[in-house]
């Protein structure tokens, strides 16, 4: 049975104090919580504060990319290694904007990939076809070489989760139907029971991404292959995230 997960990247928002105060109000909401995983990624930042905030919860620390290197000349990066120095638990990689905005290839999200799980992080792998791709009919054939590639030399999928993101519902109010997620997530599972095996992809987690807000997220979250939720926008408020991760209740 795959427990559910759902994550919050805050993006580039939030100074130390207001990301402490929303990972406050969070702690004391999830304490409780052992049915489902819940995570945050603030800016880098922000991760120390956050971590400091959530002291006693079970609400994972997330950080939004990680270097593909450990060490070294390389202005401006972050390793995952420093990123487990600071008590990050996983690590979103591939997300389409540092795709589409900064140019990350596959094989440079494999590198990082790769990495971070070998530094005991474990791994959120975002995919995910433009509108474009999508409106050409080829969302299967680009998600699945995403995933191919994202994945290539990953002996096992223990600390991998898979995030399907659609590039045009990521920010833009729209979102893929319930059918038409779960329909790509099949797809991907199906992608992974090839590369390992049909216990491994019965077992693998995959969020869908895009636009998931309070009034959707149940409905998407009912699919069977829809496992949980990587969530932008509706993350940076109490009032929107509580309810997401929430749905069913
Ligand atoms: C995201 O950032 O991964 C995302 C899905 O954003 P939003 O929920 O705002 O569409």
């Amino acid at each position: 049975m795959r427990k559910r997960f759902i994550a919050g990247n805050w993006k580039m928002y939030k100074t130390t104090v207001e990301a402490s105060s929303l990972a406050r109000a969070l702690a004391a909401e999830f304490g409780g919580l052992t049915d489902r995983r819940v995570m945050v990624a603030p800016p880098f930042t922000a991760l120390t504060a956050v971590r400091e905030a959530l002291a006693g919860s079970p609400i994972l620390l997330g950080a939004q990319n990680a270097a593909a290197e450990l060490e070294g000349a390389h202005t401006g990066e972050v390793s995952p290694r420093m990123l487990r120095d600071v008590g990050v638990a996983v690590v979103i990689l591939g997300h389409s904007e540092r795709r589409h905005v900064y140019g990350e290839t596959d094989a440079l999200v494999n590198r990082k990939v790769k990495l971070a799980l070998a530094e005991g992080l474990e791994v959120i792998l975002c995919v995910g076809e433009t509108l474009d791709e999508r409106q050409a009919g080829v969302t299967e054939k680009v998600v699945g070489g995403q995933v191919r590639a994202g994945l290539a030399g990953v002996a096992s999928l223990a600390g991998v989760t898979i995030a399907y993101e659609p590039v045009w519902a990521i920010g833009t109010g729209r979102n893929a139907t319930p059918e038409d997620a779960d329909a790509v997530h099949r797809t991907i599972r199906g992608i992974v029971a090839g590369l390992y095996s049909p216990a491994a992809a019965e077992a693998l987690v995959i969020q869908y991404g895009g636009s998931v807000k309070p009034d959707n997220a149940a409905a998407l979250m009912r699919m069977a292959n829809i496992d949980g939720a990587l969530v932008g926008g509706a993350s940076l408020k109490a009032e929107t995230f509580v309810p997401i991760v929430r749905f069913d209740r």
